[in-house]
């Protein structure tokens, strides 16, 4: 029976990081080397691996994302069935949410990374990229979208979290929960999203865009949002408190720079939907959504700024901005 091919594409990260300099570890190993140390792998698939970068998560911007999605579409039309990134966990909930917006292949797309360095006692790398393989593999994840594979759980790139700085069990989908699981050598979906995955078509040409997050801080007077246009910035993500709220002081600032630009209004709870008609004090959810802001809904604000990311690069205006985050997501 021929075996799948899967590429294995790597990013650095922690997975990558068996090099120490100075005080702690840097990237070193490319997919090549992550592969080459674990010939369990080639029973479970044809691999190809693919160099792509060496650097960790926080090193990377959203265009070397762009590339690494015009990358995978390329792989996957042409050469694999599936593909597995290797990259650092930090900003996995991102880079993973970007890809599912943007991959136009519905074949599997699995994303991990380790939480524990090669060269620390129960480093998790070479198991969670057995795992990655072993579920790309399976094409059990084809028309899902992109997800993530972390301690043997499977989760979905619309909700997974990084929750916690250094323990192995960093991940989770809070409401949800992950979508499956790899037990030994099976993979099991338990879960599957109940609408179609949002598609975003990104001309690698077009102008570069740059969104703000905003966190909404007790006493804090918002002198910034007032300068968030002359800095350059084209959306900003509101980080409100609670359900949507906001300070007095600012809503005035924000209200004219909605009228220049999308402010997307979500949560620094970074859990549960944004209100509509349930306050309705000045700097309440229904006073700044009557001001021209756009719901976020239930997209955690770091996801949120990569969707209003994609849509500015696509050109869409800002009633496209609005109906996608209040219908399509
Ligand atoms: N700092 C690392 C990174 O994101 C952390 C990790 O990989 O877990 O590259």
């Amino acid at each position: 029976m021929t075996k799948p091919r899967v590429a294995v594409v790597s990013l650095g990260g922690t997975i990558s990081m068996a090099k120490k300099v100075a005080s702690g570890v840097v990237p070193n190993l490319d997919a090549e080397s992550l592969v080459s140390s674990l010939p369990e792998l080639r029973d479970i698939a044809e691999i190809k691996t693919v160099p792509f970068r060496m650097v960790a998560s926080s090193g990377l911007s959203l265009p070397d994302l762009l590339a690494l999605r015009q990358d995978i579409d390329d792989l996957l039309q042409n050469e694999v069935d599936a593909v597995v990134v290797t990259q650092g966990t930090d900003t996995i909930e991102e880079t993973s949410f970007l890809l599912n917006l943007t991959v136009r292949s519905e074949k599997p797309v699995v994303v991990t990374g380790a939480m524990r360095d090669p060269t620390t006692p129960g480093s998790d790398g070479q198991a969670n990229l057995i795992a990655a393989v072993r579920v790309a593999a399976s094409g059990y994840t084809s028309g899902l979208g992109t997800v993530v594979v972390m301690n043997d759980d499977i989760h979905h790139s619309r909700y997974v979290k990084k929750t916690h700085t250094s323990n192995p069990a960093a991940f989770s989908s809070f409401p949800l929960g992950p979508i499956g699981w790899i037990s030994e050598d099976r993979v099991r979906i338990a879960l599957k999203p109940a609408t179609d995955r949002l598609r975003i078509t990104v001309d690698p040409g077009s102008p570069e865009k740059e969104v703000l997050l905003f966190t909404a801080l007790l006493g804090d007077s918002g002198k910034l949002i007032r300068h968030v246009a002359d800095l350059g910035y084209d959306g900003i993500v509101l980080e409100a408190m609670g359900a949507g709220h906001i300070y007095p002081s600012i809503v005035d600032n924000l209200e004219k720079l909605a009228s220049k630009m999308p402010v997307v209004l979500a949560s620094r709870t970074r859990n549960g939907e944004i209100l509509s008609k349930t306050y309705s004090f000045r700097g309440s959810e229904s006073d700044l959504l009557k001001r021209g802001l756009i719901s976020a809904r239930s997209l955690n604000p770091l996801k949120a700024r990569i969707l209003l990311y994609l849509l500015l690069r696509a050109g869409k205006t800002k009633e496209e901005i609005r109906n996608v985050f209040e219908n399509g997501i």
